[in-house]
């Protein structure tokens, strides 16, 4: 205990440089301001690809005529009800919206002309082994939490979810096939079975998620995955469900 209140006001005293929500010091922080290429500094390439998904794209600058290499990396993917609706997806059919993110990047501007270019080919592309999601106030009634979902060919699995009721924060960590919660509050940590059935528990408030790389050499196991989770998302779109929770 010692320890954290020695590092809690240095760790503070960063987030508030660096994160303009996080200077009031109340609930309405906003984890995407953390997990940004200026807070994590100068990381190589091994440590950026713990946390963030790393893709290259090809383009051609037509007012210089020169071809152009754009690199993009993503430390977490916020989803807010104008990106799914941008998308015509509606809030079950979040995953997908996720994996256009990280693959699509739409309209770019080259660097050295200022014009824009839709015109991108992937190149390259490395999957990070953790994939960080928040989801913004507007979208979390009525929030789907999938157990694995896909993001450019590969597949995470969920690992951690953050909760936020009634201005209290607890979390959720997923740890040798079952799901401990974590509530200050509470002298005991609380097992689960199942994402589900905390949720059942504990409904709604559920703000951020982690994700890990999903490491199975199965691929016949990995398609079938892929084909349960269009079909999940396929099914739950249009179910008007507040607390509709559909796991496979
Ligand atoms: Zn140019």
């Amino acid at each position: 205990m010692k320890s954290l209140s020695r590092i809690r006001e240095p760790v503070w005293l960063h987030l508030t440089e660096n994160c303009s929500s996080f200077q009031a010091r109340d609930c309405n922080a906003c984890l995407n301001q953390i997990f940004k290429e200026k807070t994590f500094g100068n990381s190589n390439f091994e440590e950026s690809s713990l946390f963030a998904t790393q893709r290259a794209f090809d383009s051609y600058c037509q007012t210089c005529e020169k071809d152009v290499t754009f690199n993009s990396r993503i430390f977490l993917t916020y989803v807010t009800h104008s990106g799914l609706k941008k998308f015509g997806f509606d809030v079950c059919s979040w995953p997908l919206y996720v994996a256009i993110v990280h693959t699509q990047p739409g309209r770019l501007i080259f660097k050295h002309c200022k014009s824009p270019t839709n015109q991108l080919k992937m190149k390259s592309t490395v999957s990070s082994r953790f994939v960080f999601i928040e989801f913004a106030p507007e979208i979390m009634e009525g929030l789907i939490m999938y157990e694995k979902i896909e993001i450019d060919n590969s597949f995470y699995v969920l690992k951690a979810l953050m909760r936020n009721h009634s201005v209290h924060f607890t979390c959720a960590i997923h740890n040798d096939k079952k799901w401990l919660y974590f509530d200050d509050l509470c002298k005991n940590v609380r097992e689960f079975a199942s994402i589900e059935l905390i949720q059942q528990q504990f409904p709604g408030g559920w703000f951020f998620a982690v994700f890990e790389l999903f490491c199975d050499n199965d691929v016949d196991d990995n398609k079938t995955a892929s084909a349960t989770q269009t079909k999940k998302i396929s099914e739950n779109q249009g179910i008007d469900n507040h607390r509709h929770t559909t796991f496979y």
